[in-house]
Formats: C-alpha cells, structure tokens, sequence
C-alpha cells in the first residue's frame, strides 16, 4: 500500500496535536477525524489491518480533507501529512473503494482536451488571456492534478501527456499558468518549457502607478504552503497599488475554502459553504474592502455562496488597477 512509504508520519502525526488550529474542516465541523491526528489514525488503523481500507466513514473521512497543507507548513519537523491522504486516495481507488461520486467526477476530468490559439515563445494557460497581448493562449480542462489529487494516478498520467502534447505542438519556450493547482503540477514538469505563475509574468510587464487602495490578499494553498510562499503575488499587488491588510485569527490558516482538494465543493457543496461562511464571517467589519485571490476557483466558490462578497482573481485585480 502507498500509505506504507508515509510510516514517518503516520507514527509522528496519530498522536500529535499540535496543528489541529490548522485544518480548515476541523475548524468548522469541529470533529477530530477531520484534523491530521484523526486522518493519520485512520491510516494506521488501515496499515494495521488492510481490511480497513473499505470502512466507508474512513474513505469519506479521507477525501473531505481540504488537502490545504498549512499543516505541512508550519510543522517543525515538515510532517508530510497531506502526502499521507494523497497515498491513501491513491489506495483506496487501487482497491476500486472510491466513492460513486469521486468515480463519476474522474470520468468527466479524464475526457479533458487541450487546444492552442496564436503563435509565438510564450504561452498563456488561464482565464483572463486578454491580460496577455502578443501571447499564444491554451485553452482546456484541468492538465491533471485534480485527477492525481483524488487519487486516479494513470488517469491524471494520461491527461497530463495530451497537455504536454499540446504545449509541445505550439512550440513556445515559457508557459504562464494563472492557476495555482496547475502552476504546483506543471513546474519543472513540461521539458523544455520554462513554467512561471503569472503574477511573476505580469510583474516583469511594470505597471502604472495608481492610488493605493486597501484590498485583503486571501493565500493560496498551492503558492504558499506547495510552492514555498513566493512573493511575487503580493510584490505585484504592491506594484499594481494595492494596499494590502490583514486577515482572520492568525496568518497560519489557511482561507482558500477547500483550494488544496481542487474539486472540493463539487464533491462536498456543504463542507465548501461552511468553509466560505467562515471567510464572510471573519470580513465582516471591513466594509469597502476589496478580496483577492490567486485562484479562479477559490473566487467562484466565495461568490457562488455570497455573490455580493467582492473577490476579483489576482488577474482581475490587477487588470481593474490598470483600467
Ligand atoms: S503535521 Fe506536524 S504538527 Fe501536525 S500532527 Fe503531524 S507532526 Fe504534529
């Protein structure tokens, strides 16, 4: 079982308690299953006996982690227990034990196709091409993570080798990805293809100097807690005049309602609401502020709960500064 290569953390997490502040389901479900103890004891109650593995409230249990990673993060000793459940995913589809709903969601991510549109060395893979003039664009579905993320290996395997097929065909050197699940999946992944996230793109593009206006940068999961908390976000929000405050309880949390699971409100609309009803509820006082995040789906998520709460992407924001 892959869950047995993580015998480091099953042993240091089961009975540690020291991040459960950490886990965003926790934090609004208040069941200790839903924190890195509860899931890393599951995992030893399956490593002890693989019968285990299809105890439905483990499996459900397991996939309604939001895979945010702050824990990961913040442990003093880097305890990989988002790397636990990922194997664990990955074990319980193996045994054909996924959930009716997970199976159904992969079949539709599997049928992802990829497309290019224009020529030339930079290649733009996002929802905001306009941003991006003189680019070729390449428009498609998710490159594979959220497959691999629900523990569909080959399946993400497959996918990802028609997205580099087309990355490939287009014949650019620098691929810009605005999302931040595919930017983690895709860096140092593409041979011969230099990945960059493009807040890092667009800072070398300068921006014009506009007034200062008080906005709340909402971390993305993926850019800080997988990718190692690059300041280029931040540093272009700075450029692009924002004024950036902070947010919640502590700056440890994650705020990215489910970002880290990719297709968490697809699978658990009641678990993302709650999420988001935690962000609005920690907003409020600070009327005429604006929300920005990293993510389109982290955006989609807030506004589908709460559409007048104002959260732009981090593209938008910066393409509204420049308006
Ligand atoms: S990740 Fe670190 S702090 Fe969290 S439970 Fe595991 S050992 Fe403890």
């Amino acid at each position: 079982m892959h869950i047995e290569k993580n015998l480091d953390v099953i042993n240091a997490c089961r009975f540690c308690f020291m991040c459960r502040h950490l886990d965003p389901v926790g934090n609004v479900t208040f069941r200790e299953a839903d924190t890195p103890r509860g899931r890393a004891l599951i995992c030893d109650r399956i490593r002890m006996d693989a019968a285990n593995l299809s105890n439905a409230d483990f499996i459900d249990t397991l996939y309604r982690g939001a895979l945010s990673a702050a824990n990961r993060f913040h442990c003093v000793s880097s305890y990989d227990e988002t790397g636990l459940v990922l194997a664990a995913r990955r074990d319980i589809v193996e045994a054909s034990l996924a959930p009716v709903a997970v199976t159904a969601l992969a079949k539709t991510l599997e049928k992802a196709t990829f497309s290019v549109k224009g020529k030339g060395r930079v290649l733009y893979f996002g929802p905001t091409p306009e941003l991006y003039k003189g680019c070729a664009t390449l428009a498609g579905g998710d490159p594979g993570k959220a497959l691999a993320v629900l523990g569909f290996e080959a399946a993400s395997k497959k996918v990802f080798a028609r997205f580099k097929k087309a990355v490939a065909a287009s014949g650019c050197k620098t691929l810009v990805v605005a999302e931040p699940s595919a930017f983690e999946f895709l860096r140092g992944n593409v041979p011969g293809v230099k990945v960059v996230h493009c807040a890092e793109y667009l800072m070398d593009q300068g921006m014009k100097k506009t007034g200062a206006r008080k906005a709340v940068y909402l971390e993305s999961d993926f850019l800080k807690n997988y990718c190692g908390n690059p300041s280029a976000p931040r540093d272009l929000l700075a450029q692009a005049g924002y004024a950036l405050i902070a947010f919640g309880t502590n700056t440890e949390e994650s705020y990215a309602v489910g970002e880290g699971a990719l297709v968490y409100d697809t699978l658990y609309p009641e678990l993302a609401e709650r999420l988001c009803q935690r962000v609005y509820t920690l907003a409020e006082g600070l009327a005429k502020t604006r929300f920005i995040t990293a993510s389109q789906t982290v955006k989609d998520t807030l506004k589908k709960y709460n559409p007048a709460f104002d959260v732009v992407t981090l593209e938008e924001a910066v393409s509204l500064s420049q308006a």
